[in-house]
Order: structure tokens, then sequence, then C-alpha cells
């Protein structure tokens, strides 16, 4: 028998009808410095969110002559003008693409290449960024410049490249627009947005989300057993725009009405304490660095930090000793989450099942989380036989889903290498227990084989950033001729602090078994970070591969 249901498509153009009517007051708002004229944020509500994207849809249709699933980027950092390209470009057909700004100039002009990007929307204090990736740039035929700033660079940085690139300011092409646009109805299935994976190894991939896939997800980041947001949530948007789709946030709040605050290019520990005193966020997310420096700096300079009820982290593992450290200091609850790009990116959020109270929540808590209904997992080990989902067994995590990739962009088939039967392998390696809850030892590619066992480069970081000296640790392993693999600590001290490496290792043989301990130690400034902010593990490799035992 057939449903009696109606068949209405899920699009994005209804998301942004309904953030911006029946949530019309919520508001975004972008931190623009405490110092900056007329600041320190500029404000939109969400009706003027709705005006503004029928106006760029106008001037994306007619005056650039966007058609189809034409593909407009961003290289933006989070801010009003992002939600509005958010909204506006796939509601009116077109393919909205987020370049991630912090990737190699070369890495950029792949993406925007192979994306064929037509626009771009730049942010003015990208234009130097933009002006060097700009000239290896082959399909880009418009920049729209959001903010003042002299474009000039944009222009001789197109013609040293060959090529005629028109430049035009934000504000002059929506003028005027009107502030209605008949959003036209469209295939579900059809591609929405474009996300490229930082590509560790080889060329960034891309996932091509559908308008179905961003619906369903958004539902799911809305629930209490997702990130909760509602009516009343301020969620301070940390995690870039250009990361996964900002972890879905900007959908999901338009979709409940939260209000959001988004932190443009002020990514530091001061002006994110700024931000929450003032803007009094709820809610907010980012990636584990992001809140080791923001701690760092409320210890030293504590802020009224009471609004803030929880955080999300993931994107690598919260050491438990951050999830600590923000308990009881400040008060606030750190809710671990795990995804991926390809999975839109929400996997699992780490809350405690009902009836756990009190220090029985932290075992569900230090997890990845639990699955939503939406999501599959299931556990494969080394020769792609399935494993029990009993908490005990290891292997590769798969996962199958409606807002999971089930291949990348430009790929007739699936690469065998990321997809098995229609599930998609997520490099990541952990265990599964019979009620849902995913717990990660660790990425394939950065788990150390030492004489044939696997040591846990993840546990051996969480138990060294416990110790109190310890600011930040990257274990590593590096080659060695009796095991193969050895664990290499690069560690980063407290300002002020002291510990050798011997105390260090006597503190981890408390707390690991002793052939897990690491040999060999190096004590730096800072730990290389990829484009999203996580442990550059291949940069620590590369350059300590050759360190030998004294
Ligand atoms: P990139 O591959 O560029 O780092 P993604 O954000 O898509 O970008 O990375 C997804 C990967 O990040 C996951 O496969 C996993 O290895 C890691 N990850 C994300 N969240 C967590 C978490 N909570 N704990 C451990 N690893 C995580």
């Amino acid at each position: 028998m057939r449903s009696t249901m109606m068949d209405l498509p899920l699009q994005v153009s209804r998301i942004l009808e309904h953030g911006s009517t029946v949530h019309g007051s919520s508001e975004v708002v972008t931190w623009v410095g405490a110092d900056a004229p007329g600041g320190p944020s500029r404000r939109m509500t969400y009706a003027e969110v709705g005006v503004a994207s029928a106006q760029l849809a106008y001037a994306l249709r007619d005056d650039l002559g966007v058609t189809g699933d034409q593909r407009v980027a961003t290289f933006m950092w989070n801010n009003n003008e992002h939600l509005v390209a958010y909204l506006a470009v796939p509601s009116m057909g077109a393919v909205l693409h987020t370049l991630n700004l912090r990737l190699f100039p070369d890495q950029v002009a792949y993406i925007a290449n192979h994306a064929s990007d037509r626009v771009i929307l730049v942010d003015s204090t990208l234009i130097p960024l933009l002006a060097r990736v700009l000239p290896e740039l082959t399909t880009v035929e418009h920049l729209v410049v959001v903010g003042g700033g002299d474009p000039a660079p944009l222009v001789e940085a197109a013609a040293a490249g060959g090529r005629t690139v028109a430049v035009h300011h934000w504000d002059d092409l929506l003028r005027g627009k009107p502030e209605r646009y008949d959003w036209p109805e469209l295939d579900e299935r059809d591609a929405a947005a474009l996300c490229y994976t930082s590509g560790t190894t080889g060329h960034p991939k891309g996932v091509a989300y559908s308008h179905r896939s961003i619906w369903l997800h958004s539902m799911q980041i809305c629930m209490a057993e997702g990130f909760g947001l509602g009516p009343t949530t301020r969620e301070l948007a940390i995690v870039p725009m250009f990361h996964a789709m900002s972890w879905g946030i900007p959908y999901a709040a338009m979709m409940s009405g939260a209000s959001l605050i988004m932190p443009d290019r002020f990514l530091q520990g001061a002006p994110i304490a700024q931000m929450i005193a003032t803007e009094r966020p709820t809610l907010a997310g980012a990636v584990p660095t992001i809140w080791n420096d923001l701690l760092g700096h409320l210890d030293a300079n504590p802020v009224d930090t009471s609004s803030l009820q929880e955080v999300i982290i993931g994107g690598s593992a919260c050491p438990p000793a951050l999830m600590h450290a923000f308990a009881e200091r400040h008060g606030i609850d750190v809710i671990h989450a795990w995804g991926m790009t390809e999975m839109s990116p929400l996997g699992t959020v780490a809350r405690p099942p009902a009836g756990v109270t009190g220090d029985e929540q932290w075992r569900y808590r230090y997890t990845q989380g639990r699955l939503p209904a939406a999501v599959q997992a299931r556990i494969v080990g080394p020769n792609g036989e399935l494993m029990p989902a009993d908490g005990e067994a290891v292997g590769e995590v798969e996962v199958r889903g409606p807002w999971v990739t089930s291949r990348y962009v430009g790929e007739d088939e699936p690469d065998p290498e990321k997809f098995r039967d229609g599930w998609l392998r997520t490099g990541d390696v952990g265990t599964l227990s019979p009620d849902g809850y995913l717990v990660l030892t660790d990425r394939a590619k950065d788990v150390i084989k030492s004489g044939g066992e696997w040591i846990s480069s993840v546990e051996l970081e969480n138990h060294l950033m416990a110790h109190p000296a310890v600011r930040e640790a990257c274990v590593v392993g590096v080659p060695d001729d009796r095991w193969d693999e050895r664990p290499l600590a690069a560690v980063v001290l407290r300002e002020g602090a002291t510990a050798s490496a011997t105390e260090l290792r006597d503190f981890l043989a408390e707390r690991v078994a002793k052939w897990q301990l690491p040999e060999r130690w190096t004590f730096i400034a800072e730990v290389p970070k990829t484009s999203v902010g996580k442990f550059d593990k291949k940069r620590i490799r590369s350059t300590h591969a050759a360190n030998t035992l004294a």
C-alpha cells in the first residue's frame, strides 16, 4: 500500500522561508572587535537574512548570470553574509561551495577548479589571500567582495593569470533588489552544497550534500540527542563554515530559530572570551585546540561565562582532562561528538543514557557518542569480516545513512578504499557497544604498530594532557629498526611550567602498559595544526622520523 502523505521536496529554501518568517526576530551577530567603529558586533535579524538572501539570488541570477546548478563559492569567515550565501545559493538551485581558506594556495586552486566554481564571494579581509590563488583559477568569472577594501589586487591577480574576472561589491549588487524571490521547486536529491575534505593524503575530495540530506541532518542537529538547538539557543558557531558546513549549525539554527553568534576572523582565546561575556551564548562548538586555548585564557583572565551551558567538542578526540577542567573550573558541560565531512558531518553525540547520574556519566561522556537513528555503524576486521558490536571488538568503523556520502564528487564508482558494499569506511578504529556508543582508539593511519601490537596515540595524548605541566601533547609512530614503529611524544609545556621527559614517562607509566611508553620525546613550542585546527601528525612524523634513541 502506498502512503497517503504529500510528497513535497525537502528544500533549503523551505528552511530559509521558515526561519526568516516564523523566527524572523532571531538574529545572527558577527563580531567585529571590541575597538572597531560601531563595534563590537554587527547584527541582522532572520527576517533581514531572508531579504538579503532574496536580493543575493537576484544579483547572482540577473547581474552575474548564474543559472542551473552552477557553483557559487565562498572564501569567507563565519559572518552574517556567509549565512546569507548559505541560504540563498542552494535555495535558487545553484550549488554553494565553501572553500577552505586555510589550505595551501595550490590546494584551494585545485578544489575551485575541480568544482568549476564560477563565482566566488570573498571577505575583503581575505583579498590578499585570494589574490595569491586567483592566477591559477580557470573557471571563475565573477568575484563579489564583502566589506570595504581595495579590490585592485584581485583584478591584477586575475590579469596575471591571463584572465579577466569581474569584481563586484556585495552592497552595490544587493542594493535596490526586490525583497522576495520566487524560489524554484527543485529535486530534493540534487546537490545543494559542496565541501572538500582537507586531504591529508593526496588531493582533497569533494562531497556534495543534497537538499534532502541537509534537511534530515539539520533536524538531527536540533534534536535533544543532537545539539539540542531551539528558539532560546544562542549558538557561538566557532567551527568554520568551510569546515564540514560548520557542523550543519547554520541550517539547524535557521530551522529552529536559534540565534547565531559568528566570530568572523577573531578566533583566539581573548576575543572568544569577550564574545561569550558580551553576546551571552548558551551553546558553542569547536575543535579541541580552540577550547584548549580558551581554557588557558579563561583561567588567567576570568570573564562571565555563566550563559554558556554546553560546548560541543569534536573534529578530533577531546581529552578528558579538558572536559573536567571546563566542568570543574567554569561550570560548562563539554559534549563530545564525532563526525566527518563525508557524514554532513554528524555521526555521534556523547550524551549519557537516561538514569545515569553523577560520576557514572563520565564513562559515556568520554566516548565519541551515541548513534542517531539515521546513522548505522558496524565494526569491520582487517579482512573485511564483521565484528560484534559488544563494546570490546576493535576494528574499522563503517557507516551508512541518508546524510552519509556514497562516493566522492567526480567518481563514477565509489573508491573501494573508502567504500564497501554501500558503507563508508571511516578510517577510524574503535569499538561499538550494544547500546550504540562508539569509542575510537585512533585513526587507522595514526595507530602505532609496535611489534605486532597496536598502541593508541590518542590514549597516550589524553593521559599526557592530564599532566598539570602539559598544554598539548601529540604522539606519533616513528620508524624503529626492532619494533617497526615506536611512539614519539611531542609535548608543549604550559607557560612557566617545567617537566622532564623522565617525569612525564613516569606519569604515563602509572596509567598505561610499560611496552607502550614512548622512549622518544621532544619538547616543542606549538603542535603544528591542519587547516581545520587538528594536530598535524603527518608534519610531526616527517619532522621527527629520524629521531633515534640517545
Ligand atoms: P579532516 O579529514 O580534514 O580532518 P574531517 O573533519 O572530515 O576533516 O575529519 C573527520 C575525522 O576527524 C574523523 O574520521 C575522525 O578521525 C576525526 N574525528 C572527528 N571527531 C572526532 C572525535 N570526537 N574523536 C576522535 N576523532 C574524531
